[in-house]
Order: C-alpha cells, then sequence, then structure tokens
C-alpha cells in the first residue's frame, strides 16, 4: 500500500468569496492592517479531526496565494465553504485534478446542493465529526471515489475537537471565530441554517468551550472573538450557564478578548441575559430585523419580531453595551409600495450604522424555495453572483420586479448617503453604554491598536477627502458625550470605506437593471449582473 494512503499531506485549501458581497470588506480589513475578515473555522476543526499522523497544512485564497509548489508537497486537497465562494470551490476541484490530486469538498455549500460538486473526488455531506472518520477508513483502505453523508441534526457537538488555531496566522484577519452551539429554534421560511443545523440548538460543554478559549490564549491571540452561531440564543439555558464562566475566565486574564455574535431579537427581552454578555465583553450584536411590517414578518414565519417596538428593543442592547448590526431584505411577497420608507424610518429609527439590505434570496434547499417552485415562480439560483445584495430575488415577485428593485435602490441611497450615516454612527455613540472593564494592559495590543488608529485617521482625513468632515464631526461627538464609545465609533465611522462604495456600486447596477426593465418588462429576467 503506498504510504501517502496512510499517512497523506493534506492541503486545506479555503476558497475565496466572491469581492460582489455585503462582507467582502476589503478597505475596512485594509484600514485596520488585516488582509482578510475570518479564518475557516470549520476547516481548522476537520483538522483537529484528522488522524495524527496526517500532516495537514491551510492555505486561505482570500488572504494568501496557493502555489504549484503546495499542490506539489499535497497527497490530498480538502476544501469547501459557503455559496458566495462557490465559483472558487468549482474552480479549485479543477486546479488540483490539473495537478493529479485528488479532492475532497464538504462545507454548507456541497451539503445544499452536492450536485454542484460532483466533480470533486469525494463528497463529505452534512456535520463532519462523524462522517469524517468513514472518509478517513476509505482512503486509508485505498477506495479514489466517495460520497459520505452526515444523518442531519444529530451530531453531538460536545465531541468536538478544539479547532486547529496553530494553524492560523492571526495577523491576517480582523477576528478570530469560535462557535457555541449549532441550529435555530425558529422557523423563518427563507433561512438554510434550520435546514442545515436543524431547530434543537445543540451546545457545547463549559469545560470544552473554555478550553477553545484557553487554547485561542495560549496560541498567542488577543482582540476580537466571534462566536460564529447563527443563533447564540437559541439555546438560553445553555448559554446562561455558559457566560458566567466565561466573564470569570475573562476577569482572571484581563479581558483579553471582546466578543461579537448574532442573535434573534427576543434577546432584548431578556435583561438578565443582556447583563451576562455585557459582564463577558460581548460587543456587537447581528440581529435579523428583516422587515418593518408586521405581516410580512408573519407572512415569513419570523414572528419573534412582531408585537414589539423595534427601536425600543435595539435601544434595550445599546444600553447593555452592545451595537447592533441587522439584516434587512426586500423583496417579500406581502410587501407595499411604502416598503421604502418604512425601511429607512425603521433603520434611522433604531439608530443602526451598519444594515445589511439586500434581495429576498430562495437559497437552495430551503422553505422558501420549495414553495416558489410549487407555485412556478422559481428561477435558477445564481450562487456565483455574490451574496443576496447582488444576485438576489431569484424568482418571480408578486410586485413588478422594477418596483422592487426601485424600492431598494431607494433604501441603499438613502441610508448610505454619507450624511446619514455618520449621524446615526453620532446617535449609536451617545446612545451605546458600553461597561467599563478592568482590561489589563498589553502593550503588544496597545502598539497595534495605536498604529491601526494612525492608519485609520491618515485615510479618513487625507485619502478620502469627502468624508473628513462627517468623520471629524463624529469624533468629536464622541469624544465630547461617550468617549468611552471611541472603539466602537471607530470601527462604524471606518465600516462606511467599504459600504458607501459597495451602495454606489449596487445603484449602478440596479439603475442598469431598471432601465432594461422599462424598455424590456418581462418579469424572467437575468439576476441582477454582478456589481
Ligand atoms: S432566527 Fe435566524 S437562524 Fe433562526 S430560523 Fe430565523 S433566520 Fe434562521
Amino acid at each position: 500500500m503506498p504510504k501517502n494512503l496512510l499517512a497523506p499531506n493534506v492541503l486545506l485549501v479555503f476558497p475565496r468569496f466572491n469581492p460582489n458581497s455585503f462582507w467582502s470588506l476589503a478597505p475596512v480589513c485594509e484600514a485596520w492592517g488585516a488582509r482578510c475578515p475570518a479564518p475557516p473555522l470549520g476547516l481548522i476543526t476537520l483538522a483537529a479531526m484528522l488522524p495524527p499522523g496526517w500532516d495537514v497544512r491551510l492555505i486561505n485564497r482570500n488572504s494568501e496565494e496557493l502555489t504549484p509548489a503546495d499542490l506539489g508537497w499535497a497527497d490530498l486537497v480538502m476544501t469547501g465553504g459557503m455559496l458566495p465562494q462557490q465559483d472558487d470551490t468549482l474552480a479549485l476541484i479543477e486546479l488540483a485534478h490539473a495537478h493529479a490530486k485528488p479532492v475532497v469538498v464538504g462545507g454548507p455549500a456541497a451539503t445544499s446542493s452536492p450536485e454542484v460538486y460532483c466533480g470533486a473526488d469525494f463528497l463529505v455531506l452534512g456535520e463532519a465529526e462523524v462522517v469524517i472518520q468513514d472518509f478517513i477508513k476509505a482512503w486509508s483502505a485505498g477506495t479514489d471515489r466517495g460520497v459520505f453523508e452526515a444523518p442531519k441534526f444529530t451530531v453531538d457537538v460536545t465531541t468536538t475537537p478544539i479547532p486547529r488555531f496553530d494553524l492560523l496566522k492571526f495577523e491576517h484577519y480582523l477576528y478570530i471565530g469560535v462557535q457555541f452551539s449549532r441550529g435555530c429554534p425558529f422557523n423563518c421560511e427563507f433561512c438554510d441554517i434550520i435546514e442545515l443545523y436543524g431547530r434543537v440548538p445543540r451546545a457545547k460543554s463549559n469545560v470544552q468551550m473554555l478550553a477553545e478559549i484557553d487554547a485561542l490564549y495560549a496560541a498567542g491571540y488577543r482582540g476580537h472573538v466571534d462566536f460564529v452561531d447563527d443563533n447564540l440564543i437559541g439555546n438560553k439555558k445553555a448559554l446562561k450557564r455558559f457566560l458566567p464562566e466565561l466573564s470569570a475566565w475573562q476577569r482572571a486574564h484581563g479581558y483579553p478578548f471582546e466578543f461579537s455574535t448574532e442573535a434573534s431579537m427576543n434577546l432584548a427581552d431578556d435583561r438578565e441575559l443582556l447583563m451576562m454578555l455585557r459582564e463577558a465583553n460581548f460587543f456587537a450584536i447581528f440581529v435579523g430585523i428583516e422587515s418593518p411590517d408586521p405581516e410580512t414578518l408573519v407572512a415569513t414565519q419570523k414572528k419573534q419580531n412582531t408585537r414589539r417596538s423595534l427601536a425600543d428593543s435595539v435601544h434595550r442592547i445599546y444600553a447593555a453595551g452592545m451595537y447592533v448590526i441587522a439584516g434587512f431584505i426586500v423583496g417579500f411577497d406581502t410587501e407595499r409600495s411604502a416598503v421604502a420608507d418604512a425601511m429607512i424610518d425603521c433603520i434611522e429609527a433604531t439608530g443602526i450604522p451598519v444594515a445589511m439590505v439586500g434581495l429576498l434570496t430562495a437559497l437552495p434547499n430551503t422553505q422558501l424555495t420549495r414553495r416558489l417552485a410549487r407555485e412556478g415562480r422559481l428561477l435558477p439560483f445564481k450562487a456565483g453572483g455574490g451574496d443576496q445584495c447582488t444576485s438576489g430575488l431569484n424568482f418571480i415577485p408578486l410586485r413588478p420586479r422594477s418596483d422592487v428593485l426601485a424600492d431598494f435602490r431607494t433604501i441603499l441611497a438613502s441610508i448610505y448617503d454619507p450624511a446619514a450615516y455618520f449621524a446615526r454612527v453620532r446617535r449609536l455613540g451617545r446612545a451605546l453604554d458600553r461597561p467599563r472593564l478592568p482590561s489589563r494592559i498589553d502593550w503588544k495590543v496597545v502598539a497595534k491598536e495605536l498604529r491601526a488608529v494612525a492608519r485609520i485617521l491618515w485615510v479618513m482625513s487625507v485619502k478620502r477627502p469627502d468624508l473628513r468632515r462627517h468623520f471629524w464631526t463624529t469624533i468629536v461627538d464622541c469624544l465630547r458625550y461617550q468617549p468611552r464609545n471611541f472603539e466602537a465609533v471607530l470601527a462604524m465611522s471606518v465600516m462606511y470605506l467599504h459600504l458607501g462604495a459597495f451602495a454606489k456600486v449596487l445603484i449602478a447596477g440596479l439603475d442598469q437593471q431598471i432601465a432594461e426593465l422599462d424598455t424590456a418588462p418581462a418579469q424572467e429576467l437575468p439576476l441582477l449582473p454582478a456589481a
């Protein structure tokens, strides 16, 4: 038996994200001195599941080049990712085959649409913890093709190993991800998370999670850590058991980490949980608000966002010391023509600077996709087109398509006007109540932050004279009224470097699309051209 079957060199390759994405954040990374937002948590967790004799290297194509020498070293290439990485994943399969290397593809995109990746030699579908052992056995026995599918929603995440943080070059990233739980108890019609991970959230144990945090600390990382859970508060009981221990860990280590995550809006109703997150040093929460229209929220099965003032809920989170980044969607069946004004009002009333407004997208394998297919309204999904901002509305909407796109355009033009954006940052800067925590000074971190601040001040003052007045008015306002919020205000200001430019590109694409619709008003039109 050839040696490489028993101890192969494994090259993990994280595919490039489509740059036409809300989350590509290239100018933001540059300003902070990073190369890309986050490392591939899935691949470094997978690396920890491979046998100890297998030699593993990681190449992240978003931050470094994949060279012929890397491929020459490898006996096996393992890759996979999310939908906006589909084009590069397919390119990687071809590239590896051109070097006569077998390829394994896994991850959420392959799990949702395995047929797209049928060119790979092996598919590992679903959560890898159990099924990867079947692949390892097959590989070691000399098998050269196969599909290994995990049973759905049953993986016990308390058996998940600590990710191989040692494979990462921390200086390449804005933040590092960890995961506490998988799954979400809600049932939003458009969501693929519940199709991939189920509606009964499964959480890691406290000991296990603190061991991960310890490992990250021991590897030398300090700073922003994102809990990548799709809804961190999905299992509140488990989270409330964990957070006091996380706070104690943070206190004992001088608060080396600051955390962000995603959570559902019912977080705002639980003061005890908000205070626990505050004490653990959570500073940012992504919340899916989706629509200001209660009828739309009910129709899309997002009832947790109804029967509440969205502005009050968001301000309760600000008062607990965390700023909110929110997702909004245009294109629901129940939407009326007033949606643009209502959404703009909602974003202004909540004072959310970073609002990810996208078009409704029928993702593969969701309740929405199944319904639209039954209704004969589904159009092809173009994963390579970017994200829901650039390639959404892949179905025949009930309102005229040009009206939906015009509303999307109106919202983008309003909320990403620099005066409106920085005014929201100022309101956030006054509303946020960041805690005073007894952080230990780490001079290496301070030096890195000072370099980043100097770079940002130069970019916002010299390189972007168009933003200079908005930026300095905002910084002065923050220093005058709530200097403790300087870091948050600076972070939100820097985000405009990407969002302002991205909105302009989107608007140009929408203008072109709307003009084409005006001259040929057919419903089955190509998707929004790549921005
Ligand atoms: S709350 Fe978020 S993760 Fe949960 S079902 Fe809805 S969209 Fe999906």
